[in-house]
């Protein structure tokens, strides 16, 4: 339960076990054509999709190499150290930054977007959608409307820890680039990088001329992604393969009844969290679907409670920078269902017991159910 890699479903983990065959193969060319469709459908953009072999981080390279050159200006808004980790990749490229950060658990508002984008003009800017050292949603649907109004500001959105579990819609929300990776609420093994590139960061793409950049052009991936048939780099054909059975799991469910079960787990698992004493870093209204971070009650030993917790047969991580030893966090996000999760809880209570708190059993399942409840589908 670490927030990714997220566990792998069983029809997922058998299209990795299929004999590897031809990336031109007519049977493999079909298939990952059907992907591509049905990625740049769900997400809806009438830009390009780029499915590559990647993580995350290069993704993220690649939206900064396709919308910016050296010199241009870039403003990162920053919930934690994935944003942060933009910086460094922008100082990198020659990028002039500046850097609109909160304190770990609360978010940058709109507004404070606004006044830098009002007083400065920037060739993009970017936003992480969740933060998955702090468990911070970023407002993206306002930030997309926001940026509607700086049109030469290409927005890229890091979808590594939302896509898949918060609402993202490419073009209607304004954002030019999304990219995430394959193993967070997708479900499938690390490996692949999924972008959208909306119609402006194509056209931005375009006025770039050519890049320094080899593997991460557009440029080079726009002819195989219409017809992937043709050769750039060799596909990770067993990869896509699983992504495919994983959007044709994130198909039978329905994108939005995703969203709504990933909002409604992470209530959940919150309301069970909090009942067994536990504190939550992301504050009220900027708590994302996709995980947790979870602050320990005064009395636990985070190495402790972990190695424990890994005893009774649940696996989280540790907190980053300054929150290293002072609470744990907890994915919730993919392919998981609510038996998961009160398996989860369970055995956080277990835990608990082991390590000498005083909590009534059941409390924190209870709480969970509860607030499931009171959250049901309509
Ligand atoms: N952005 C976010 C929000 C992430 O959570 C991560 C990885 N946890 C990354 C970027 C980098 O992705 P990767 O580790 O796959 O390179």
């Amino acid at each position: 339960m670490i927030p990714g890699p997220s566990p792998v479903a069983r029809s997922i983990q058998d299209q990795m076990g299929r004999e590897t065959i031809a990336f031109g193969d007519p049977d493999f060319v079909r298939d990952f054509k059907g992907l591509l469709a049905d990625l740049r459908q769900l997400w809806k953009t009438g830009g390009e999709v780029f499915v590559v072999a990647a993580s995350g981080t290069l993704a993220m390279e690649m939206a900064i190499a396709n919308s910016t050159k050296r010199g241009n200006r870039v403003l990162v808004v920053s919930h934690g150290y994935f944003g942060d980790r933009f910086v460094e990749i922008c100082r990198r490229k020659g990028l002039e930054v500046d850097v609109l950060a909160s304190e770990w658990g609360k978010a940058v508002s709109v507004r404070e977007m606004e006044a830098a984008v009002r007083k400065k003009k920037y060739q993009a800017m970017t936003v992480t959608h969740v933060d998955t050292s702090t468990g911070v949603v970023a407002p993206l649907a306002d930030i997309g409307t926001l940026m509607r109004e700086y049109p030469e500001t290409i927005l890229i959105a890091d979808g590594v820890c939302a896509t898949a579990a918060e609402p993202e819609q490419v073009d209607e929300m304004g954002i030019d680039v999304l990219f995430t990776g394959s193993q967070k609420a997708f479900g499938v093994s690390p490996g692949l990088a999924m972008v959208w590139a909306g119609p402006g960061a194509m056209a931005r793409r375009k006025e770039l001329g050519v890049i320094p950049e080899y593997y991460c052009d557009f440029d080079q991936w726009v002819p195989i992604m219409r017809d992937p048939s043709k050769y750039f780099a060799t596909p990770a054909v067993n990869l896509v393969w699983a992504l495919k059975e994983s959007v044709r799991i994130i198909m039978e469910e329905g994108l939005e009844a995703r969203y709504t079960r990933h909002a409604r787990f992470a209530k959940g698992i919150r309301a069970g969290l909090e009942a067994l004493g536990f504190g939550i870093l992301a504050e009220p209204g900027v708590q994302a679907s996709t995980l947790s971070g979870v602050l320990y009650p005064a009395g636990l030993d985070d190495a402790e409670f972990r190695r424990i917790l890994a005893e009774e047969g649940v696996q989280v991580a540790g907190g980053l920078g300054a929150y290293a030893g002072r609470m744990f966090r907890l994915g919730h996000m993919g392919n998981i269902d609510q038996h998961d999760l009160v398996s989860v809880l369970a055995a956080i209570e277990r835990t608990l017991l082991r390590c000498g708190k005083k909590i009534k059993i059941g409390s924190g399942v209870s709480a969970f159910m509860e607030s499931l409840a009171k959250h049901a589908p309509m």
